[in-house]
Formats: C-alpha cells, sequence, structure tokens
C-alpha cells in the first residue's frame, strides 16, 4: 500500500495515477492533532490496513497531478542517518577530506527533525560562506513498531515502509549534525510504500539527477551495513519510536548545488522525490 499525506494533512492512498482520500473515514482522525494519529498508526499499521484498504475502495479518488504532496511522515521523535554507507562514497570522502579515520567505523547520527520539506517545497539553501552545500539521495525507511535492542533477526518487523530522502549536507568541519540540520535540509517523498510492497530493500535502484544530469546511481545492495543492522545498531544507542525516520546513507557521486537547479531522486518501486533549490548564492569568502 502506498500512502501519501496531502492538501493540508490529509490522508490518501495511492493506486497508480490516482489518490484516493481516505481522511474521513479514519477512526479518531483529527486533523489537528494529525501526528497523534500518525504515530499511533506507525505503531499498529496490521490493526488498521483493513480500514485503509475498504476507504481506499469506497473513496473519493482523484488524479495525483491534482493534489499537493505533503511529507509522508509526521513529527518523527528523530531522524537516524547512516553515516557513508556504500564503499565508493567511503572512498570519495577520504579523497576529499584527506582523513582515513572517521569514516573507518559505522556510525550514526542524528538530523533535526525541523529539517523535514516535502515534494516540491524549495529547499531554501543558507548562506554559508567558503562551504558547498551537497546532496546525498538516501533510501530512507520509517519505523513501525518502536524498540530497544532490536536483533538482527527482529528488525524487519519494525519497519512500516520505505521512502526517499536526500540528506543536504554543509560540506566540510564541524558538527555534523548541525551542518547536516539546517531547515529545509531533509527533503522526503513522495509518499510511504508500505515493508510488504517491497520484498528486498537491498535492490533498489537509487537516482538522483540535478538540471537533468545523472549524478549519483547505485543499487541499495550496495550497503556495507544493511538495513537490519543499521536497526539493531541504533535502537542499542536510543529507543526507537513509531514514526522515526532512518536514512541508510549515502551512495558516491555527492555534489554541489546551487539556487535555481532542481535535483530529482528517483528510487525504484518507491516513485519519484523532485526538489528545487532556492536560495542566494553564497558569497565567496574564506571559511570561519
Ligand atoms: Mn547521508
Amino acid at each position: 500500500m502506498i500512502i501519501a499525506i496531502f492538501d493540508g494533512f490529509r490522508m490518501g492512498v495511492v493506486e497508480g495515477e490516482e489518490i484516493v482520500d481516505v481522511t474521513d473515514g479514519l477512526p479518531h482522525y483529527d486533523p489537528g492533532f494529525s501526528a497523534n494519529f500518525w504515530v499511533r498508526m506507525c505503531q499498529g499499521f496490521e490493526t488498521i490496513r483493513s480500514t485503509f484498504e475498504i476507504l481506499a475502495r469506497e473513496g473519493q479518488r482523484k488524479s495525483l497531478s491534482q493534489v499537493h504532496l505533503e511529507a509522508p511522515i509526521l513529527n518523527p521523535s528523530k531522524i537516524i542517518a547512516a553515516a557513508a554507507n556504500y564503499a565508493a562514497h567511503v572512498t570519495e570522502m577520504r579523497k576529499r577530506s584527506g582523513t582515513q579515520s572517521w569514516l573507518n567505523q559505522f556510525g550514526v547520527f542524528l538530523k533535526a527533525p525541523s529539517s523535514i520539506i516535502g515534494p516540491g517545497e524549495p529547499l531554501i539553501l543558507p548562506n554559508v560562506p567558503g562551504r558547498e552545500i551537497h546532496h546525498e539521495s538516501e533510501l530512507a525507511l520509517v519505523i513501525g513498531k518502536g524498540g530497544k535492542h532490536i536483533s538482527e533477526a527482529d528488525a524487519m518487523d519494525h519497519v512500516l515502509g520505505y521512502t526517499i530522502a536526500i540528506d543536504v549536507t554543509v560540506r566540510g568541519e564541524g558538527d555534523r549534525s548541525r551542518r547536516k540540520s539546517y531547515d529545509g535540509f531533509t527533503p522526503v517523498g513522495p509518499w510511504l510504500v508500505t515493508a510488504d510492497e517491497i520484498s528486498n530493500p537491498h535492490d533498489l535502484d537509487i537516482k538522483l539527477w540535478v538540471d537533468g544530469d545523472l549524478k549519483q546511481e547505485v543499487n541499495s545492495s550496495g550497503m556495507l551495513v544493511k538495513i537490519p543492522a543499521m536497526i539493531a545498531y541504533a535502537s542499542d544507542v536510543m529507543t526507537l519510536y513509531p514514526g522515526d525516520l532512518i536514512s541508510t546513507g549515502a551512495p558516491p557521486g555527492v555534489g554541489e548545488i546551487h539556487p535555481g537547479e532542481t535535483m530529482v531522486v528517483e528510487i525504484s518501486k518507491i516513485g519519484r522525490l523532485e526538489i528545487p533549490i532556492a536560495g542566494k548564492k553564497p558569497k565567496a569568502s574564506p571559511p570561519v
């Protein structure tokens, strides 16, 4: 099932080129408190799946082109992101930074949930003189049932579904959480594809274009640390809550983005996320 949020926190089921508005039939749905509903839905999706299916059969259909999609995630308690998780990206970052140490071991870090924007929403670049701002196209997953110390064997039972994220990053020195947490630095979308639709998340093609030029292209089979290990690792550190987002790490080919350009990411079996870039061109001046 493909679940989308659209037109001011409406909930919809996507089928082909159409979306069915299921909002009014959902139990206890209150648009004023939609994040609460979302978290409950993530926690117990299997108990409400049949309601979605019935509503999707009976509800009003619209063409996707008639609606405005929003980020398919509401107020996650955290965004967890994997550090470089493809061998060729580890290599390119080592060349760039000249350091050998910081990528040698797998790790996860946090991004501010306030950095999330949805499909088509402009990413307004901050003014960071002397720094490059980079795109990182990533497969992301949404946690369903939360937990702590989740085993690798159980990990996939905690995945509600998959979406696309761009881990926008100010390159260079300084705290990583700050460099990746500016407003707009986590575009997510276009929707959530439930886990049952994707039998193998480690066989998805991930591509990113900037203004039509293909910049990143990888298959998720190349992940160094696979999703079950990532969930086990992260949940040993922090309790995973329903609705948390985990971004699985950048493929090679990261590069600079500029105002006026458009980023497009496609992941097979998920869809296409398009983000226009706005903002003033940073003045060239020495880093502070
Ligand atoms: Mn990343």
